[in-house]
């Protein structure tokens, strides 16, 4: 894979955020190389705590075992004033992710140091890191990045297709790549105190909040035996007047904590940022973490946020650089977790106002009423579990939607009776679970085709009261996914390989109902023609091996009109069966076609293959036996016709049936540009036009089709028809609708539908 590369992936920066992605990429089984400017980690101890949904990524990488050997439970959350009344507090429920408890304290450089530990011992083959190594340049072009570094004054250039710059808050490649970090600075400065405990005082376990204007105070145990307080310096202060502990220690004495309790080890002097990148991406290059953006530390999910991002990236670049996803998918990173790090810098902003006592009485009212009626039991959003608020989802989202909230961990058994966390019998993939049925059953077959082309798989969920029926299925012996589906009012779940839920209701639309479903297109890419034509293919490899034979294509979308409504410049092409061919003035059933529409076009039937040779203009006219006029009966699986390109490509380019009229004439004796095309319906002119409105001539759209077809590795063969394409408006029809079309040179073709 890394040919002319050094490593499929660059990241610049190994701190929390590149050490994750480190992680989650070599997982994958992607190479990546890290420079770090530093030799040693960071010391200062600045993150303080995790939480459930960190602790599923560690999972996730396989490492949460390691970290928890390094970090403590938390106790619960409090708010308290000087005078120890207490203002406010979370207590943390147990996890509904598959870790109790929900809150976790830390101590940064430990757990860094074990980050990197488990990167090196378990993926020292895929991953380099160059530390010491400073990076001076970035520069991109189209197939990849090239990055320019310095170890000891001795330069580096290094080849990778991506770059991830997560080389913190004072990030230069965010500059490099032309980015801007928007938004503001707090002028408070604060002093960092980190001690080692003497001794266990009461309550040391609790996150306390020392609220309070003038000097509001962080309190909190960190793990491997060391406590912090975050405290800020009055406007007459400055760094200067704290130069040694002896300074410090008034400050920790006015909380009640002398020597006899801990020592003080080092303290440090920041301010509060709220800012954020104006793009997270620029062609092959990412920024993740605090290169992204920067929030107080009031909701304890600075660092968090930026391992979120790099678990996020990570899985998805895996996906994208193995062919598994569409490049598309890299987009989608930034629409997912932008607006999760803006939902956590507001809430660490909202928090902060309480812990300066900045809020009113009503806001603070408003702050601790609980919504009634929910269907999502109402938790604080600190510890509520998480919900995607934008990107690869479908569907509505809400409180009463399933749709982007993360699914519930409980210990899960399999047909074969092993018991474990539910992320352990789902692996890496995209899953649809079902509730008491297999779910791929309730799927249309394009709905079907669009998740196989996500590599998704299928997985009944039995309750504990039944018999599993086959080797993929799980059971829920603590009922707690079961009903999590129900409340929602979900028979199906797709569950991505972050284990947020995508999609849910729409797939209980099946297709023997005959009920068209909603497009696909998000669950391939909206514009990703190569994944949309494999669709194509699997449906149509599904429908061969049925007993359904190719008589030839459909060409689409060949009026700029069109693919002007569609956003493309280019047609799509479909395959014919052999079931779709109505006899002229025959009537077919007005079920036969879902949503169908007419249109009338020239079709071409060929007398020799068009495998090889040029495949020009003379070639095709030379290989075409005769014309005639046909009408091409187009339908759609996808409601409401709500299509785009990848949509239509992906349904066969919208293709239900066709019928050819009997006049057939030679190209010698017919010139398909000059013809007019005029179409009736129930004896009203619906639809008028030209050959010329087709490509500039119809035989430009076979040349067309013709290359495609065979550097797709399927040539039009001898005997084959092709429908070239509309040369008027396509149009809706009603039962017993009466259908006539008159192309001039070839005559007449009508159909009628049953009523
Ligand atoms: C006092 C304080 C308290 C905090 N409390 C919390 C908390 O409770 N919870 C929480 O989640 N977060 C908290 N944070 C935030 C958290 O520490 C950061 O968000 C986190 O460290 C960011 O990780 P990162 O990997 O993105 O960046 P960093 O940790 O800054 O790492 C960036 C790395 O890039 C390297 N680098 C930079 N430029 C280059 C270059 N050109 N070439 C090579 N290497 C380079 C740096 O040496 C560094 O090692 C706190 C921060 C502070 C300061």
């Amino acid at each position: 894979m890394t040919m002319n590369y050094d490593a499929d992936v660059a990241i610049v920066g190994y701190g929390p955020t590149g050490v994750t992605a480190a992680l989650t990429l070599a997982r994958h089984g992607i190479s990546a190389v890290a420079f770090e400017r530093d030799r040693d980690i960071y010391s200062r101890a600045r993150a303080v705590t995790v939480n459930d949904w960190t602790m599923r990524i560690f999972q996730d990488l396989g490492i949460d075992e390691r970290i928890d050997k390094v970090i403590d439970p938390q106790r619960a959350l409090r708010w308290m004033t000087y005078d120890r009344t207490e203002i406010m507090r979370i207590e943390h429920p147990p996890s509904t992710l598959g870790r109790t408890p929900r809150f976790y304290n830390i101590y940064q450089p430990t757990m860094e140091a074990e980050l990197r530990a488990a990167v090196q011992e378990g993926y020292g083959d895929l991953v380099t890191v160059h530390y010491g190594d400073e990076v001076t340049g970035i520069e991109q072009d189209a197939d990849g990045v090239t990055i320019a570094s310095t170890a000891d004054g001795a330069p580096r250039t290094t080849r990778v297709r991506y770059a991830i710059g997560a080389d913190g808050g004072s990030s230069a490649t965010r500059g490099r790549i032309g980015c801007t970090l928007l938004g503001d600075t707090d002028d408070v400065t604060w002093v960092v105190v980190d001690c080692h405990v003497k001794r266990w005082w009461p309550d040391r376990d609790f996150l306390s909040f020392w609220s309070d204007r003038e000097r509001p105070v962080v309190d909190i145990a960190l793990s491997a035996g060391n406590h912090r307080w975050e405290i800020p310096l009055k406007p007459d202060e400055t760094p200067a007047d704290y130069p040694t502990s002896a300074e410090i220690w008034p400050l920790l004495k006015a909380l009640g904590v002398s020597e006899d309790d801990v020592e003080i080890h080092q303290h440090a002097f920041y301010q509060h940022h709220v800012r954020m990148a104006d793009t997270f991406r620029r062609g092959r290059v990412f920024l993740a973490g605090d290169a992204a953006h920067l929030m107080p530390p009031w909701a304890g999910a600075g660092m968090q946020t930026g391992m979120r991002d790099a678990h996020d990236l990570g899985w998805k670049l895996a996906k994208v650089l193995k062919g598994e996803l569409p490049e598309s998918w890299l987009d989608t990173y930034e629409a997912e977790r932008r607006p999760s790090a803006a939902f956590y810098t507001g809430l660490a902003v909202g928090l902060g106002r309480v812990i300066k006592q900045e809020v009113s009485e009503e806001e603070q009212a408003a702050m601790n009423a609980v919504p009634e009626n929910t269907v999502t039991p109402f938790e604080p959003p600190l510890t509520a579990p998480p919900v995607l608020a934008g990107g690869w989802m479908r569907g509505e989202t809400g409180d009463a939607s399933v749709v982007g909230r993360m699914v519930p961990q409980p210990i899960a058994g399999d047909t074969a009776g092993r018991m474990a966390r539910l992320d352990e019998h789902l692996g890496h993939h995209f899953v649809l679970l079902g509730d008491d049925v297999d779910p791929a059953t309730l799927l249309s077959a394009e709905e079907k085709a669009g998740w196989d082309a996500l590599g998704a798989h299928y997985r009944a969920v039995r309750p504990k009261t039944s018999h599993t029926q086959g080797p993929d299925e799980l059971v829920d012996p603590d009922e707690v996914v079961l009903p999590w589906m129900r409340r929602y009012g979900a028979r199906v779940i797709a569950v991505r390989p972050d284990r947020f839920v995508a999609a849910a209701a729409r797939l209980r639309t099946a297709a023997a109902s005959g009920t068209p479903a909603a497009p696909v297109r998000d669950l391939i890419g909206r514009d990703d023609v190569e994944a949309a034509y494999a669709v194509q293919q699997r449906l149509a490899s599904e429908r061969i091996a049925a007993g359904a034979t190719v008589v030839g294509r459909k060409i689409g979308l060949t009026s700029p009109a069109v693919q002007q409504q569609l956003g493309v410049d280019r047609p799509d092409f479909g395959f014919l069966f052999d079931d779709m061919e109505y006899a002229e003035g025959s009537a077919v059933p007005f079920d036969a076609v879902l949503q169908p529409r007419v249109e009338a076009e020239i079709a071409f039937v060929l007398g020799a293959d068009l495998a090889e040779g040029p495949l020009d203009d003379a070639q095709v006219r030379a290989a075409v036996s005769y014309a005639v006029a046909a009408i091409e009966i187009c339908g759609s699986r996808v409601a409401g016709w709500d299509i785009g390109f990848g949509d239509t490509v992906a349904d066969n380019a919208s293709a239900g049936g066709y019928v050819l009229g009997t006049r057939r004439v030679p190209l010698t004796d017919f010139d398909p540009v000059a013809a007019e095309m005029t179409m009736t319906i129930d004896g009203e002119t619906v639809s008028t036009g030209s050959g010329g409105a087709c490509l500039g001539d119809p035989v430009n759209a076979v040349v067309w089709l013709a290359r495609q077809a065979r550097a797709l590795g399927e040539p039009l063969r001898a005997g084959q028809v092709v429908l070239s394409g509309a040369l008027g408006p396509m149009r809706p029809v009603t039962p017993g609708a009466a259908v006539h079309a008159t192309v001039t040179g070839l005559g007449t073709v009508s159909v009628a539908f049953s009523s």
